[in-house]
Parts: C-alpha cells; structure tokens; sequence
C-alpha cells in the first residue's frame, strides 16, 4: 500500500480491469494518491496492476452492495472518483441480462449515492459506451444522437449515462458521462474480439492453435488505444463545468480488416486459418459505430493518436512474446522480430 499524500487524491473502480490499470499509471504520474476499489474473489485478479500495485491504496467493496460503497468513499476520501467497473462484456450481458443490470446500471446509482451521501463536492466520471446508440440514428454519432442499444450491455449503459447526468442537474453534482467508442490495447480482456485475433494470430504463429474462430467480421467500430483514452476521462474532470463527451478516433473499420493486418503482421495467410461459428453470432449486432469527437477535441484538446496499423503491431507482438514466454516456444519465419 501506498503512502498517503497531501496532494490530489482519486478513486478508481474497476481499477483491475484494462482501463482503470492505465488510467492508475496516468494519475500517479500526474502526482495523485490513487485508490481503487477491488471485489472480494478467492483468487487475486491484479495481474494488470501487479507493477503499481505498492503504490496504490486498494479497497474491497462491490457494486452490488450500497453500504461498501459508503464506506469506501468516506475511507478513500476522493477528490475525484472514476467509475469503470462493470459487466463490460457485450455477449455475456444476454446470457447474464440481471446480474448486467445489477452492475452496469444500478451500480452507477449506487456509486452516485455514495457520492451524494458522503460527499458530493467530490467529482464524479461515468464509463459510458458508444453501445448507447446501438441500431444508430446518424452516422457519424455526437453527444446528441439518440441511443438505441442492441444489448442488455447497452441498455445497462444508457441508464448508467441518464442517471449521471440526472445527478448533476438533480443536486449539482460535477458528473461527467466519457461516450466512449471501442479502445483496446495488450490489456484488453481476451475475450473482446481484437485480443481473440491478437492472442490466436500469436498462437498461430508459434504452431500453439490451428485456427481463429469468428463471428461477424463485417460490423464497422471506431477503435483507438486504451493508454490515450484514460487521459481523456481526467481531462473531463479538470474542466470548469460538467458536460457529457463522445471520446473516439473518427475512423472506423472492421474485425476483418483487424484480423487481416494481424495475420500479415505475422506473415500468415488469414484463409488458412479463419473458421465461422454460427453460435458466436450475436442475438442482435450493432452494424455501424463512428464517434464523432469534435467537442472533445476542441474543448478537451484530445485527440486519438494511434492508427489501426499501429495498434494491430502492438497487441500482436504483445501477445507473441508473451505467449512465448508462456510457452517456451520460438517464433519462425520472416515475421519474426
Ligand atoms: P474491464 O477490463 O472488463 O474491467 C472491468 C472492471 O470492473 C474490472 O476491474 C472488474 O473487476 C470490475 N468489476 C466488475 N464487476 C464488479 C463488481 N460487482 N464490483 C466491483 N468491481 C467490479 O473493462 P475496461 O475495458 O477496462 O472498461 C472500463 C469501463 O469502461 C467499463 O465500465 C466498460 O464497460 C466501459 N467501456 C469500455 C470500453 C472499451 O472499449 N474498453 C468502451 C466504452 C466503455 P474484476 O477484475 O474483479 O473482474
């Protein structure tokens, strides 16, 4: 555990998950005291923030319960709280649709409570999805295009977003609601599908799996780096005001061009080795996500850095070394490094 500082102090949840270890790095740069609030499991999920971990305060308490949440707010004592936990994974919010509720929804308005409760001068960040918009209304999408979610996810994450705003216009509280559109990185949980083609191209490469099983390859997303993305949440909260912002690069793409530069990345033949799986069809896609980011841009002064290439090198030679360390196999051929 870290010590305590006078400086600024932050509250993260979600902090082991893709984000909130990225978004820890930044704000201990920034020279914060950073906390976090993890779930009690009977195994330790801080594989990815195992090399900050002395320097956080971290807090058991859990989304489902209100009276841990108090507690951890009136302990933590934040300026600043960044509200990313959730059930973040679109397919398993159908076969789990309550328990996404519970979490992704309800969850916010617990987190909000706590912060009215104990101290509403404390600034509030809420994860929302680019999910939101669902079967879109306009293209490219704006903080002022209408949702309409195609997940109980989505859904989740529209009440989520309305129950913030309706806590900054109900009691002043400084609640900002991130839309933000996909971002990925070699963290990125393994079973979104960048990481599926990131990790199998990898285990490919080095002769580990035979094949890549895909869904849909053919839905456009706007995908961006998860490192750049976390610094536009702080920046939300550095602003005068509060105010609601679409975070995305503005270009969109599909899994199978992903999938295409992942593959020649490693000098493979993407025929070889792409099989379709019916059963990994979603009950209802969402075809089309393209942010258009032009108040981030010129209030915030953000913008995405880092291109689809780009990100494809990175998350497939993250995931090539580590499977070989994994495995203690040795790449081959004229993609190695
Ligand atoms: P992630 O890697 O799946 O991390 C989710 C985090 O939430 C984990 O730390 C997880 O803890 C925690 N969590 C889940 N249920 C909890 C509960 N009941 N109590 C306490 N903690 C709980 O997600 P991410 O990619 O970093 O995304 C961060 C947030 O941004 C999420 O809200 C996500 O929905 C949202 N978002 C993400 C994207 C994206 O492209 N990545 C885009 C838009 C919005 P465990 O480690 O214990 O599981």
């Amino acid at each position: 555990m870290g010590e305590r500082s006078s400086g600024r102090r932050a509250l993260i949840t979600g902090i082991t998950g893709q984000d909130g270890s990225y978004l820890a790095e930044f704000l201990l740069q920034q020279g914060y005291e950073v906390h976090g609030m993890v779930r009690r499991s009977s195994t330790e999920s801080s594989e990815r923030i195992a090399h900050i971990q002395e320097k956080l305060h971290l807090h058991q308490a859990d989304l489902l319960d209100q009276g841990s949440l108090i507690e951890l707010v009136r302990s933590a004592q934040p300026r600043e709280i960044y509200n990313l936990a959730a059930q973040s994974f679109v397919p398993t919010s159908w076969a789990q649709p309550g328990l996404t509720g519970e979490f992704t929804g309800l969850g916010v308005t617990r987190m909000l409570e706590a912060v009215r409760l104990v101290d509403p001068g404390i600034r509030f960040y809420q994860a929302s999805s680019s999910e939101m918009f669902g079967r879109t209304r306009e293209t490219p999408q704006n903080e002022a295009t209408p949702f309409h979610p195609r997940s109980p996810y989505g859904v989740a994450k529209a009440y989520g977003h309305h129950i913030t705003v309706n806590y900054r216009e109900s009691f002043g509280i400084f609640a900002a609601s991130g839309i933000l559109f996909n971002h990925e990185s070699p963290r990125r949980g393994r079973e979104f599908v960048t990481r599926k083609i990131s990790e199998g191209v990898a285990r490919i490469k080095l002769g580990l799996q035979s094949e890549l099983r895909h869904g849909n390859l053919d839905s456009k997303r706007d995908w961006g780096y998860a490192p750049e993305y976390v610094r536009a949440m702080w920046l939300m909260l550095q602003q005068e005001k509060p105010a609601d912002f679409v975070v995305g690069s503005g270009t969109h793409h599909t899994p199978r061009e992903f999938a295409e530069l992942a593959f020649a990345e490693l000098n493979l033949d993407p025929a070889d080795f792409l099989t379709h799986d019916p059963a990994l069809l979603r009950p209802a896609e969402v075809d089309t996500l393209l942010a258009d980011p032009s108040r981030a841009q010129k209030q915030l002064g953000w913008r995405a850095e880092t291109g689809l290439a780009e990100l494809v090198r990175i998350m497939v030679h993250a995931d090539l070394e580590a499977q070989e360390r994994i495995s203690g196999r040795r790449r081959r051929g004229a993609g190695a490094r």
